[in-house]
């Protein structure tokens, strides 16, 4: 069994991101990128199961700019065999993306496609939802437990209030949450192993696919600033705070 894990390129989850003075997006000059949180989850849950046995190829496939080639490797480190970059220097938007990946599966034949559950940099929350409805496959989203077993995924999904836990038939898309494993670290052996693995490059147009944006970005701000709280002496005091200057209570 092959199993497909798309990688986004995204700032990394530590940098505080700054807006361009022309509010027209985010500043990325100079700036640190790395993997998108949940797309590393992906692709440490592809090579569990390749570790327990079953999967043959884990495919890594990212949709980006020339340094996505690095996304790429990173996956490659942590135990992906092969990847696929579709080199953009225009931002795909959830569906172009879909889009790109449908072809891809189609071409590669996986029997899953493992994604993360949103990409930190747009939160769309939207490509592995898109790309089961493209592909008419069953989805299970935001998993926090997936066991393979006779041509199925049992897949356990954080929702509001509890746990859900799915039976999909295979092929099947599975997005990860938070909780589903802890991704490893790769090491130094890895890492030059990581470097002799293969890496395809395509464009958009190999597939045929219009990447175009359909959305038109009108500006980007900064949220508002929060005001400094205050302390209060006693009960009483608070209540009449909450009463009299702010309101909040009848
Ligand atoms: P989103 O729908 O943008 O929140 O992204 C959800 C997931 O879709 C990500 O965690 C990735 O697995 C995948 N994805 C989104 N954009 C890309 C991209 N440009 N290249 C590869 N995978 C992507």
């Amino acid at each position: 069994m092959k199993i497909l894990v798309p990688v986004k390129r995204v700032v990394d989850y530590n940098v505080k991101v700054r807006v361009k003075p022309d509010q027209t997006g985010v500043d990325l000059a100079n700036v640190k990128m790395s993997m998108n949180p949940f797309c590393e989850i992906a692709v440490e849950e592809a090579v569990r199961m390749k570790e327990k046995g079953g999967v043959e190829e884990i495919i890594v496939v990212s949709v980006g700019p020339q340094q996505a080639q690095e996304t790429i490797r990173t996956a490659l480190a942590m135990g992906a065999d092969r990847g696929i970059l579709i080199q953009t220097d225009e931002m795909a938007e959830p569906l172009a993306v879909a889009k790109l990946l449908a072809k891809v599966v189609e071409a590669e034949g996986p029997e899953m496609v493992i994604l993360g559950k949103q990409a930190i940099d747009d939160d769309s929350n939207q490509t592995g939802q898109m790309l089961g409805a493209l592909l008419d496959w069953p989805q299970a989203t935001f998993a926090s437990e997936v066991e393979l077993s006779d041509g199925k995924a049992n897949v356990t999904r954080e929702i509001d209030g509890g746990l859900q836990t799915l039976s999909v038939e295979l092929p099947a898309i599975v997005t990860t949450d938070l909780r589903l494993n802890e991704p490893r670290y790769a090491s130094l052996p890895n890492i030059m192993k990581a470097k002799r693995k293969p890496i395809d490059a395509k464009t958009p147009e190999d597939f045929g696919v219009d990447i175009a944006p359909r959305l038109k970005v009108i500006k980007v701000s900064e949220p508002p600033k929060r005001e400094a709280g205050i302390k209060v002496e006693s009960v009483a005091e608070l209540v009449d705070k909450l009463k009299n200057k702010e309101g909040v209570i009848g």
